[in-house]
């Protein structure tokens, strides 16, 4: 298996067709898996944004004050905002914004950006993720993942992950199948596009270096069963749970 990314693709602006500046750029063969990071898939969709289009709620103004106590930093009431309104659910509110997105992914601040977004604030995450991919493999032929670097709980330092796919399922269900032992597996579901995500990352980096698509070679899904399940239901997750009934105290 191969990872390399697309090479010399531009700043991309609102409108600008992916797709296209893909295709012109590498040859897609069967079995490829195209991999793009939400940022240009986000500037391709308008999703860049300015502090000033956001209304503070009064919940973003006693967020935001609660955050400036805490951190001795002006906390910008508008950015609260921002979040807010990308976001289904709040599960933290201090020391950070932990967000669950519309679509479902859960992450810091919503996954709104301000680093590589020249000429305006912020950049939103794409609406749907998944549907963004759709497109771009309906136009690619390929499997596509939609990617960001997110912090995971538990670990230090920020990965890729997907947070939307299209064309092929997101895991790899090996329930039923057997290991070396001969003993079924019974809970092992592979999330394939979180690691296809990973792997990618580690080629874009997370600076100026203008890598956003990687195409991944020679990997294949192979005889699994697959599952299209990625973002934990709510009722399904105990540590969302847990975190609805903690307050932070500094
Ligand atoms: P995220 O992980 O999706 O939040 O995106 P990053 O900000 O980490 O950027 C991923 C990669 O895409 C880095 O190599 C950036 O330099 C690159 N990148 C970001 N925006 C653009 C763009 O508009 N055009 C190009 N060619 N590269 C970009
Ligand atoms: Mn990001
Ligand atoms: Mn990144």
């Amino acid at each position: 298996m191969e990872a390399f990314s697309v090479p010399g693709l531009p700043e991309i602006r609102e409108g600008d067709d992916l797709a296209a500046l893909l295709a012109e750029r590498v040859d897609l063969e069967d079995g490829d898996v195209v991999c793009i990071a939400s940022t240009v898939v986000s500037k391709a969709e308008g999703r860049k944004a300015e502090l000033a289009s956001f209304d503070p709620s009064e919940r973003a103004e006693s967020i935001a004050a609660r955050l400036s106590d805490l951190t001795g930093e002006p906390k910008d009431p508008r950015f609260a905002q921002a979040v807010l309104e990308e976001s289904e659910e709040l599960l933290l509110e201090a020391p950070i914004l932990l967000a669950v997105t519309r679509f479902g992914h859960v992450t810091v601040n919503a996954g709104i950006d301000r680093s590589n977004v020249p000429g305006a604030d912020l950049l939103l995450l794409p609406e749907a993720p998944s549907d963004s991919a759709a497109r771009l493999s309906a136009e690619l032929g390929v499997p596509v993942v939609v990617t960001d670097t997110s912090g995971r709980p538990f670990r230090y330092g920020q990965r890729g992950v997907a947070v939307g796919w299209a064309g092929m399922p997101a895991a790899r269900d090996w329930r039923g199948e057997t290991d070396r032992d001969g003993r079924e597996l019974d809970v092992t579901v592979q999330a394939v596009v979180d690691e296809l995500a990973a792997t990618a990352n580690l080629v874009t980096g997370e600076g100026s270096g203008g890598t956003p698509a990687v195409v991944v070679r020679g990997w294949e899904f192979g005889d699994h069963a697959g599952s299209d399940e990625l973002f934990r239901a709510a009722e399904d997750d105990l540590i969302r749970a847990a975190l609805r009934k903690w307050e932070f105290s500094a």
